[in-house]
């Protein structure tokens, strides 16, 4: 879990510092890139006020020496040639005294209402052609200079070629922006960013951009942000590599349990008699990527000591289901389902549960599932126990003693626990061979379960003359590699589908021959 987790954060933390890196990046070019923007916008007024100032310095000289058609003409020549001004006006009183239109035209209403101000926006209202404008004022004497500036100017000094930012010309409280409609500025809302005109009254407000924009990573950093991706899965992939290296053993069980690298076999049970097959039980594999398949003795002492045993079944009971869940219609009724259980297992508190829970999961209704209690390894046989496997009995499990014979830990629980049957140890039916002497132990073995009136299943048949003996010994139900290895999931559905009768003859001539099936050789 710790060499699974470590890497997946490392990689997320990385990537999460690159994005944030990039971002405030990001943010601080395009905030500067919008103050240079406002900046230039000011320069443009700035430049189109400098031109009405010149036309004010020339209006207060034509209005010293009289409004004479000279004067008038010299008024209509500086607003024709100067490229922003829209007109020049000298207001004496309340009335339009002298202007650069002809016929001193001021074109202009409500003057007498306008503003004092040195420079203010003007509504269309204000105007003959109803456009909206901007007014540089100048007063002298009792006189007074307009020169006004059409917003058609104004919005191409704010149009800067930049993308999200919207530039507006501030003139005391009033705004005009690049749709031309002068506005009062929001008290509440103040602009996220001004930049104020040093030489006439006016800012250019603007919006800052936000801190963080998803929009904006994708839009101006994308190889960036693909590249950052990159280096947070190779660190991720490097430190995974590092970390295996140096891992302990039962940490490398503990992540290939994790990854399902722990998968069930399954080796069929033969019914000797009638030919068929009458169950399989579950044999765990480690599917390993580089060593491929390793078997059970490599690995189940290692999850028994370090406490991985219960995960690992546990593992092997869901794949169980899931596969037979799978294939149920192709299973009898009464079909056995063996699990090997470790005697740590059995005596967890939740032991009882899960098995209910695993019988409750089958789409099956009749399976019989063969809860398989080694006696190879000690099993401390108290009042909990006998009274755990006798509730499981009690709940249709069927209850097998493995390895019959080999245990130390004496027979006298025997009567104490219901057990259905017992599996006779292979290594007692190895000994038996064509030679009179070999099968004295196995008889020896065979009796003691006879006299305690205990079902056998034989494991480990490999040879006829052990079939032969065990046939002769009634010994119904049979395992070995004589009739088949255990195999895959779906090698066990093709030895399904084949419907096979097996090797059973006691006398080869009153036995089938042809039909028989061995997946071995
Ligand atoms: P077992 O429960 O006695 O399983 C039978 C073993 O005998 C299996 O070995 C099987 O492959 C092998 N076998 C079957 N027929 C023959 C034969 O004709 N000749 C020979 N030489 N061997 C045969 P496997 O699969 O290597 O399992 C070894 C042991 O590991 C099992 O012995 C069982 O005690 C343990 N084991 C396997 N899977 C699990 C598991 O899921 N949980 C626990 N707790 N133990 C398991
Ligand atoms: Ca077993
Ligand atoms: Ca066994």
């Amino acid at each position: 879990m710790r060499n699974a987790l470590i890497p997946l954060i490392t990689a997320v933390l990385l990537f999460i510092t690159g994005v944030f890196i990039l971002n405030m990046q990001l943010w601080y070019s395009t905030r500067a890139e919008r103050l240079e923007g406002a900046i230039y916008a000011v320069n443009n007024i700035n430049n189109i006020l400098d031109e009405a100032s010149h036309a004010t310095h020339l209006a207060i000289d034509i209005a010293g020496k009289g409004c004479d058609p000279e004067g008038q003409f010299q008024l209509g020549t500086e607003a024709a040639l100067q490229p922003h001004l829209r007109t020049i006006l000298i207001v004496k009183g309340r009335e339009v005294w002298c202007s650069s239109l002809p016929g001193n035209r001021g074109l202009l209403a409500r003057i007498p209402k306008m503003s004092a101000a040195s420079l203010f926006l003007a509504p269309a209202e204000d105007a003959a052609n109803e456009q909206p404008f901007l007014v540089y004022q100048t007063r002298f004497a009792a006189s007074r200079v307009l020169v006004t500036i059409s917003d058609q100017h104004i919005r191409e000094a704010l149009n800067a070629p930049l993308e999200g930012v919207i530039y507006r010309l501030r003139v005391g409280n009033n705004v005009i922006g690049l749709s031309g409609d002068i506005a009062a500025l929001n008290a509440s809302t103040p602009p996220s960013g001004q930049v104020n005109s040093k030489a006439y009254p006016f800012s250019i407000i603007y919006n800052q951009p936000p801190l963080f924009s998803v929009f904006r990573l994708v839009s101006l950093g994308p190889g960036i942000l693909i590249f950052i991706l990159f280096i947070s899965c190779a660190a991720a992939y490097a430190l995974v590599k590092y970390l295996n290296k140096n891992a302990t053993p039962a940490e490398t069980l503990r992540r290939a349990i994790t990854n399902g690298e722990i998968v069930p076999f399954y080796q069929p049970v033969v019914n000797g008699r009638e030919g068929t097959l009458r169950g399989v039980e579950v044999l765990a594999r480690w599917k390993h990527p580089q060593s491929g398949y390793i078997p059970p003795v490599s690995f189940i002492p290692l999850a028994e000591k370090s406490d991985l045993i219960i995960p690992l079944t546990q593992s092997l009971m869901r794949q169980v289901v899931a596969n037979m869940n799978a294939i149920a219609h192709m299973l009898q009724e009464g079909f056995h389902i063996g699990i090997n259980f470790s005697a740590s297992h059995i005596t967890s508190p939740d032991f009882v549960a899960e098995c209910l829970k695993f019988k409750e999961s089958f789409n099956h209704p009749a399976l019989n599932l063969v809860i398989e209690v080694t006696e190879r390894e000690p099993l401390n046989v108290d009042e909990d126990l006998v009274h755990r496997l006798n509730v499981l009995h009690e709940n249709g499990f069927v209850i097998a003693l493995d390895d019959f014979g080999t245990g130390y830990s004496g027979l006298s629980y025997l009567h104490d626990l219901h057990i259905d049957y017992i599996k006779i140890d292979q290594s007692f039916v190895a000994r038996v061979n064509a030679e009179q002497d070999s099968t004295r132990i196995l008889d020896c073995v065979l009796d003691l379960a006879r006299k305690l009136s205990l079902s056998i299943v034989a494991e480990g048949v490999e040879t006829k003359e052990q079939l032969d003996y065990l046939n002769q010994n009634n010994i119904t139900f049979l395992q070995g590699y004589y009739f088949y290895k255990p195999v895959n999931f779906q090698e066990l559905i093709k030895i399904l589908l084949s419907k096979p009768k097996v090797k059973v003859a006691v006398d080869d001539a009153t036995r089938e021959k042809e039909d028989v099936h061995d997946i071995v050789n």
